[in-house]
């Protein structure tokens, strides 16, 4: 089928109630900080209220009709976020807190199984913090080494130094698949046959790409796999680790206590079967389920038409940017790397990034404004900070127009001012 770019905007915004509402008000809200969190549509709320009001049970336990139903809902939501990326099993999917913890749970268990003094840990200098200091606590554990790939002038992943970099030390290349400041798409097919060469496992951080664009572990052909509801259109409080079952089979348990035992005595403990042996305690149940209708709620409207139209509006804001006198956009342009995520983080000459957010926030635009979870790479460039707006099925292009306007006034004003 061929995929067109159809105006999704005119089609989902009645779903977010705060999307709607602040244009039902007639006060101008412009959200352009998605890639810090996603908007929720109505149906995804809803599940939560409807999980509290009519079936709130703990999981997995108890023979009562409310927990049977609570499992039945939880388990599909395993089941629906398995599909979403095609995983082989739903054993293979362990929900976490958030994709923080997902990744904290490799390197403690994986990690401090399978690292030795002398190997090494290759990332990249564009990742988010949370890709980086969970393994700079284990190699302090460890001992083992960390290495980081370069980028680009272009601000792309420097694909030469990766391949230098990767060696038959390297037990695992984690790395980002959208960066979230960058907003450039890596090559992670291309990158994993490299990897692979090596027998180096691949860690993907998901977290900006999975809803942006169709996610195919298998095509993909890494090892770990790292997302966050919180930016799928669900709620906050959930996210969830893929992994190869072989990989988590082999995985000693992250952390102890409830739901992850089979046998309990006082000596010693045997563990549950995946994936509940990484599922210490009562998880967060209505928010996992939500999460679950969340991945419905965006694959019925189609990861192809969303990664389509949010093409058209990124190549949009990047022409409105690039309209403006001494703003410069890190990362690709659009014209070079079509696949680029769906943000712009810049630089204003001479002007202080906090600024521009907080001048935008009282013309009701939301950006976000700082160092994005993302220091080093930051400092890399020799910024302190930048501005980033980031884009959503549900952005339209006028709100890329007045933001290009307000943003216009806005430099206008602090260089009169400065
Ligand atoms: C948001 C984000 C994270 C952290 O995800 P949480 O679920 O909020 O812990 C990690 N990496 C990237 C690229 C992100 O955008």
């Amino acid at each position: 089928m061929k995929s067109e770019s159809r105006n999704l905007a005119e089609i989902t915004r009645n779903d977010f109630p705060l999307i709607r509402n602040s244009e039902l008000n007639s006060k101008k809200l412009i959200y352009l900080d998605h890639a810090a969190t996603s908007q929720k549509p109505k149906e995804v709320i809803d599940t939560i209220n409807e999980y509290y009001s009519t079936y709130n049970a703990n999981v997995h336990r108890g023979a009562h009709q409310l927990s049977a139903r609570a499992t039945e809902a939880f388990e599909l939501s395993r089941e629906i976020t398995s599909n979403f990326i095609n995983a082989y099993s739903s054993k293979e999917i362990v929900f976490t807190r958030n994709a923080t913890e997902a990744i904290n749970l490799v390197a403690r268990s994986w990690g401090d199984k399978e690292l030795n003094k002398g190997d090494e840990i290759l990332l990249t200098i564009m990742e988010h913090h949370s890709n980086i200091v969970p393994w700079q606590l284990i190699a302090k554990r460890t001992g083992c080494i960390l290495r980081y790939v370069g980028v680009t002038e272009n601000g792309e992943i420097d694909f030469e130094d990766l391949t230098n970099k990767l060696n038959k030390n390297t037990r695992l290349l984690s790395l980002v698949h959208i960066s979230n400041a960058l907003g450039c798409c890596n090559p992670i097919q291309k990158i994993t046959e490299h990897a692979h060469k090596y027998h180096t496992l691949v860690l993907l951080d998901a977290c900006q790409s999975l809803a942006h664009q169709p996610i195919d572990i298998r095509s993909l052909n890494i090892d770990f796999l790292t997302g966050s509801s919180h930016k799928l259109c669900g709620p906050t409080g959930v996210g969830f680790l893929w992994a190869r079952e072989e990989i988590l089979e082999s995985m000693p348990p992250f952390l102890g206590g409830g739901e992850m035992i089979q046998d309990v005595s006082l000596n010693e403990t045997t563990w549950a079967d995946l994936p509940h042996k990484f599922e210490a305690g009562t998880p967060a149940i209505g928010e996992a389920i939500a999460m679950g209708k969340a991945l419905r709620y965006l694959e019925r409207i189609g990861l192809n038409n969303i990664q389509e139209w949010e093409k058209v509006l990124t190549k949009y804001l990047f022409e409105n940017l690039n309209s403006i006198e001494g703003l410069k956009i890190l990362g690709p342009n659009p014209e070079k790397q079509p696949s680029r995520g769906a943000l712009a983080t810049f630089t204003v000459n001479n002007i202080h990034a906090n600024d521009i957010a907080e001048l935008l926030d009282i013309s009701g635009i939301c950006i976000r404004s700082g160092h994005h979870c993302c220091q080093p790479l930051h400092k890399h460039y020799g910024l302190n900070s930048t501005s980033r707006a980031s884009l959503s099925f549900t952005s339209t292009l006028q709100e890329i127009d007045q933001f290009a306007t307000e943003l216009k006034s806005t430099i206008d004003f602090l260089k009169r001012h400065s």
